[in-house]
């Protein structure tokens, strides 16, 4: 959604400090819900509750210099027009500093571990795609690959396809041949095009194609892509060939959300009938009843709000989740108490296996915020 390069995420997947802590923060920026001066109490209010968890401890210690440059980060480059949040993923013991800006609100999180903490992070790039966007005419075309925010022109054809009013009457020919001698040479060129578009998507693998066009010839040319290639064709814009990058990123960012919400509300639908089904009994909704049927390991899909926070708490020892309870059923321990259990419960599901779906755009879950596809029928109505 904002990988300024897949170099960097893989420098941050491999990432393991030698002897000292990380710190990671994901902030939810949304200028059009916060201020920035809102946004940089949410980070103290982070801190502080890190603060209260680890004390003096070596944890709190080692992200001191973490901390202070976050907050210099946030005051002097957040974006919030721009962006809708960030993560900063640091350890400046060893110097190791990197930041994303985000395309979607993440959920407000710091944590600070013995690894920066990604699952965010990879969950927002799982539903991101790269996009390959050709813009044509009937004698040029520009393909560019989309990745997040980042727009490459990846490369360019031209082609010498006779133009109209000089071939009429050229070379002996009479109009309607003259007219079928451009068309084929216009069909050529598309076919070359598509050749280039097929070698791109062999050698890099992006995951939906988009067309940029005069609307007259948008299907003409999606005629000639190859099988593979209108497999992931997803989408028109009417462009000139000379459009400005930042049109066509733009063009084409707008295009995948609308994708992206479509899936979104399909998804929810899907949730909310079977959830709503007296017969199915397939699905919950709701923190509550997500949290028992995790507990029961009975999640096959995960669905919610990337942005939804609720307070909860989790057995240490475990992994059992709870809302009121003090002490965890299983162990006996103490619970824990979080600020947010939304991504402890993201954790869980992923340790078995569950599907995980965070919604981005789509508002057709604010109420519940969270709901799950079940494994097997109903879940035990226990207190949590
Ligand atoms: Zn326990």
């Amino acid at each position: 959604m904002m990988i300024k390069s897949e170099k960097q995420l893989k420098e941050l997947k491999n990432y393991k400090p030698q002897n000292c802590f990380v710190s990671s923060l994901y902030l939810n920026t949304d200028g059009s819900k916060f201020s920035k001066k809102q946004i940089e109490v949410i980070f103290k209010d982070l801190v502080k509750e890190k603060k209260s968890e680890f004390g003096d401890e070596k944890e709190f210690k080692d992200v001191l210099e973490d901390i202070k440059k976050m907050e210099n980060y946030i005051s002097q480059n957040l974006d919030i027009v721009k962006y809708k949040g960030l993560a900063i993923f640091s350890c400046s013991k060893e110097n190791f500093w990197q930041v994303y800006e985000l395309n979607v609100s993440p959920p407000n999180l710091f944590t600070i571990d013995k690894s920066p903490y990604i699952r965010p992070l990879l969950l927002i790039m799982s539903r991101t795609h790269k996009i390959c966007t050709t813009i044509f005419d009937h004698r040029k075309a520009r393909i560019f690959t989309i990745l997040g925010n980042e727009i490459i022109l990846n490369s360019e054809i031209y082609d010498e396809t006779p133009k109209k009013i000089k071939i009429a009457g050229y070379h002996g020919f009479d109009e309607s041949r003259a007219t079928e001698y451009m068309e084929n040479k216009i069909v050529e060129h598309y076919k070359k095009i598509s050749d280039k578009l097929l070698e791109i998507y062999q050698s890099e693998k992006f995951d939906i194609l988009f067309i940029g066009g005069k609307q007259e010839d948008i299907n003409q040319f999606a005629e000639q892509l190859h099988p593979y290639l209108k497999k992931i064709y997803r989408g028109s814009f009417n462009l000139p060939i000379d459009a400005k990058e930042s049109d066509i990123l733009r063009k084409s960012l707008e295009l995948e959300t609308k994708l992206l919400i479509e899936d979104e509300e399909k998804t929810i639908d899907q949730l909310k009938t079977h959830a709503r089904s007296k017969t199915s009994e397939m699905a919950v909704l709701g923190i509550k009843d997500t949290i028992r049927a995790l507990n029961e390991a009975n999640i096959n899909k995960l669905i919610f709000n990337l942005d939804f926070s609720y307070s909860g708490k989790y057995c240490p020892s475990c992994n059992y989740l709870a809302l009121k309870d003090d002490k965890c059923p299983r162990c006996g321990v103490n619970l824990l108490r979080t600020q947010n259990i939304v991504f402890k419960i993201v954790d869980v599901a992923s340790e078995i296996n569950a599907e995980i779906y965070p919604i981005f755009y789509s508002k057709e879950l604010n109420q519940e915020g969270i709901g799950a596809i079940l494994r097997h029928k109903g879940v035990t109505k226990t207190t949590v």
